[in-house]
């Protein structure tokens, strides 16, 4: 199910107003291990469970893509040069969070292409029984994003690894109570001041998509403030 991604969306205060937010069942933490966060653009580990990571204090990177594709009217930028300045500001958002030692893992697919056969295989390599894959969720409305769920959903399947999948255009597209969505699957991650702090901080770094890159329509904002708004909760959210 591939949901279109228009207009302004479900408003931040909406979601916040629907007494479900706070009342989905806390994900239990495990004290070991590093979870593998599985990316299909930079930017989405950190806005999706970048205060899951801060709290657990250690990630592995899978950057499917370099999210060169963002903004292909550019007036500023060649996908090229945009790739790298997603590629730095993943390592800067991400030492941000106290997760300077963090391994990035560029797996190399094109921007909007991704090659879910070889993903699967790619993470498959990286996991390991017991241990956490974080990846997008399989019906999160942006085709990337929905591959790389599914590519996970393999890998995990195939190597005994737990998989946790969080939402990022789900809170732009559905509603309260939706029932497209799987709420009943639904965990919260609370997250301390210091912690949500730490996020706003790394989400920061992501300039190429939070700023205009220059001044044609071409360079518009990919995450403007009302967007990013729905990241800046004091609770996170994964189906389990
Ligand atoms: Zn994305």
């Amino acid at each position: 199910m591939v949901t279109p991604i228009v207009g302004a969306g479900t408003t931040e205060s909406r979601w916040r107003a629907w007494p479900a937010m706070t009342r989905w069942p806390l994900l239990d933490l495990p004290d070991t291990g590093v979870p593998l966060v599985v990316a299909p653009h930079p930017d989405d580990e950190i806005l999706g469970v970048g205060g899951l990571l801060a709290l657990l204090g250690a990630a592995e990177v899978a950057a499917v893509t370099d999210g060169e594709a963002s903004h292909p009217e550019s007036s500023v930028y060649t996908p090229a040069t945009l790739a790298e300045v997603r590629r730095h500001e993943t390592t800067n958002a991400l030492t941000r969070l106290g997760l300077r030692d963090a391994k990035v893992h560029r797996l190399g697919h094109p921007d909007g292409g991704i090659d879910e056969a070889t993903l699967a295989t790619q993470l498959a390599d990286l996991l390991s029984p017991g241990r956490w894959c974080l990846a997008t969720w399989r019906g999160d409305g942006h085709p990337d994003h929905e591959a790389a769920g599914r590519a996970a959903a393999a890998a995990c399947a195939a190597t005994g690894a737990i998989l946790l999948e969080y939402p990022i255009w789900t809170w732009h597209w559905a509603e309260p109570d939706d029932d497209r969505v799987p709420w009943h699957r639904a965990r919260r991650i609370e997250l301390p001041p210091k912690v949500q702090a730490a996020k706003a901080h790394a989400v920061a770094a992501f300039r190429s998509q939070i700023t205009a890159l220059g001044p044609e329509p071409g360079d518009a904002p990919v995450l403007p403030p009302h967007v990013l708004a729905r990241f800046a909760r004091p609770a996170e959210v994964v189906f389990q």
